[in-house]
Formats: C-alpha cells, structure tokens, sequence
C-alpha cells in the first residue's frame, strides 16, 4: 500500500512488530551554551534580561519571546529556586523500569520566565509546590558544560 491509498476497510489494517531505536543531539544554541559555560565556570545560573522589556527568561534566550528584541545582556539568578511542579518517573527512554521512581522537578526562578527541569532528591514527604530548592552542581574539575553539571536540586 502506497501512502496514496487509503484504508476502506478495518479487516484491511495491518501492524509490524519492531523497534525504532531513536538517537538525537540536541544542540544547546548561543544563549544555551553560555548558559552552561556559565554553570561549568562559575558555577552559577543565568538569564537573559531584555533591554527592551525586562523580561528575564530561564533557560537563556537571545531573543525576547515577550517583544522579540534581539537579547545582550545575562544576568545571574543563582542557583536557589522554586519547586513548581513535580512528577515521578519509573522507567528510561527504553523502557527499562527503575527499582524506584526517579524524581522530577520544574524549578522556576523569582522574576524569571521559563525555568530549569531536573532530578530532585528530595524526600517524597517534603515534596511540595514552592518549595525552596537549591542546585547541587558537580565538583569544578568535572564539570563539562552540559545539563549533568547540575547532579540535582534539594531543599534549599
Ligand atoms: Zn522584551
């Protein structure tokens, strides 16, 4: 069947059984990749502020999403924030279970669109939107300035 033809019938329908193993690379952008030389530097988070509108945005944009201006300046928010939602989940991309939930978490910054996802480790009992959490990065020397410089976020 060609992808002209169409099915008429349900009796016509067919399946294969298979995998598709999906790989990809994500490239991290201008603004992304300071944001992450940043982390693997100084150890420390940044946003970008529009000088046109102020809107500070997480990760880093170099252009506004509010006024579409062309963005130049970055501005350290720290690495404290805000749990603003959180999921757990119990296997990888492949399926594969986890002996127990791995924790997720949107951590949003004061004054600053958008907001960074990451593991938590966090008891489950203390989980509560607006938490105050604070990054926990690797140690200097093993940072590579990638998103697993961040190891995960705690209770600040
Ligand atoms: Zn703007």
């Amino acid at each position: 069947m060609s992808f002209k033809e169409s099915i008429l019938k349900s009796t016509e329908l067919g399946y294969f059984e298979g995998q598709v193993p999906v790989k990809y690379q994500y490239t991290l952008g201008i603004a992304g990749d300071r944001f992450f030389t940043t982390v693997m530097e100084k150890g420390d988070f940044i946003a970008s502020e529009c000088s046109e509108c102020g809107t500070k945005t997480i990760y880093p944009l170099i252009y506004c999403e509010e006024c579409f201006s062309p963005v130049e300046k970055f501005v350290s928010v720290g690495l404290e924030g805000e749990l603003y939602s959180f999921t757990g989940c119990y296997s990888d991309f492949q399926g594969n279970r986890y002996s127990e939930a791995h924790l997720i978490g949107m951590i949003r910054f004061k004054g600053v669109k958008g907001g960074i996802i990451h593991r938590l480790k966090i008891e489950k009992g203390h989980l509560a939107m607006g938490l105050k959490v604070k990054a926990v990065l690797k140690p200097r020397k093993e940072r590579i300035g990638g998103v697993d410089d961040i190891l995960h976020f705690e209770m600040a």
